[in-house]
């Protein structure tokens, strides 16, 4: 329910979309295939994944020669589910933690704007609500507001927070993080980054300096790196993705601000381009406004 008032505006716009390309048509040919291909583009699903979709359903019309619009929507959403990699993964589907990994470490990657600082507040909320004790980390000191920003969460949802001046080493932010998680038996910690994609070999060095410090600490972290996109600004979400998977590894995906979007095709585009799955969706900028994602709910819920 709450997904389905998050994502209004993406629901009703697709939805809407949808039922204009099937209406009044008998079954499906050329001309419905070629409107479903741009409803899907101008949604934001990228050109490829598109594409694929498109060349899934044509083989199936070839396959059993007569399709009425209603299987239609049927196979459309089988073949969007299937896209939909998160069911594929071993890793944890829900916000509680492995059993024996303590503290579980999650590295923050994404471009400023995008809701980065607000994904690891409500992110932070949610664990603190399952009980468990929770330590962010400021290790995105390029910007005094990032880290500012990142202290008001702490204080909102009442968990701690490591900090340095702005300008100190990303990485001795994210060593005095993890050391001071250990000291408190943490069993999360958030470490915020910074992300300025006009220098890439920059990132990429960052990254991987904060990933080798953070090892001198707990050998295993970071167990979850989540590349934050705004699921509203379409190809830019897709440059972005190619940007950060190129300069580190990005186990997950967390799409923000799914409820100012009319498109949300974001969310089935870059997991399938990128292969990674999406882990949260967020859907407004309230601390309860994040959500695991379910990718059967999510196409549910597209096509209702
Ligand atoms: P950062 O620069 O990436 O850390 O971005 P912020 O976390 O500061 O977020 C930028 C803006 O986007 C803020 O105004 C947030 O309230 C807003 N925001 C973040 N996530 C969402 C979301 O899921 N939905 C909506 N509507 N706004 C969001």
């Amino acid at each position: 329910e709450d997904l389905d008032k998050g994502m209004a505006k993406t629901k009703e716009s697709v939805f809407m979309k949808l039922t204009r390309v099937v209406a009044g048509r008998s079954k499906v040919d050329d001309d419905v295939l070629d409107d479903l291909e741009e409803v899907l583009i101008s949604s934001d699903v990228g050109v490829n994944t598109t594409l694929k979709i498109i060349e899934r359903i044509q083989a199936r019309v070839a396959k059993d020669k007569f399709l009425t619009t209603n299987e239609l929507n049927t196979i459309l959403r089988e073949e969007i589910q299937a896209l939909l990699i998160d069911d594929k993964v071993d890793k944890p589907r829900n916000l509680d933690v492995p059993d024996g990994v303590k503290p579980y470490v999650i590295m923050v990657v994404g471009v400023n704007g995008v809701g980065k600082t607000t994904t690891i507040g409500k992110l932070a909320y949610q664990f603190k609500k399952a009980g468990k004790h929770v330590v962010l980390g400021a290790a995105d000191t390029f910007r005094a507001a990032a880290i500012d920003q990142l202290v008001v969460w702490s204080q909102r949802v009442g968990v701690p927070v490591v900090k340095q001046q702005m300008g100190s080493d990303p990485a001795s932010v994210a060593f005095d993080t993890l050391a001071s998680a250990k000291t408190q038996d943490a069993d999360v910690v958030i470490i915020d980054t910074a992300g300025r994609l006009h220098n890439k070999v920059n990132l990429m060095n960052e990254l991987s300096k904060i990933k080798k410090v953070m090892q001198k600490v707990v050998p295993d972290a970071p167990h979850e790196v989540l590349l934050v996109l705004d699921g509203s600004t379409g190809q830019n979400a897709f440059e972005q993705a190619k940007e950060f998977t190129k300069a580190t590894e990005v186990t997950a995906l967390a799409i923000t601000k799914l409820d100012g979007t009319a498109k949300g095709g974001v969310v089935i585009g870059v997991s399938d381009q990128f292969q990674i799955p999406v882990k949260y969706i967020g859907i407004g900028e309230g601390m309860d406004d994040l959500q695991l994602f379910d990718g059967k709910i999510f196409v549910e819920s597209l096509f209702k």
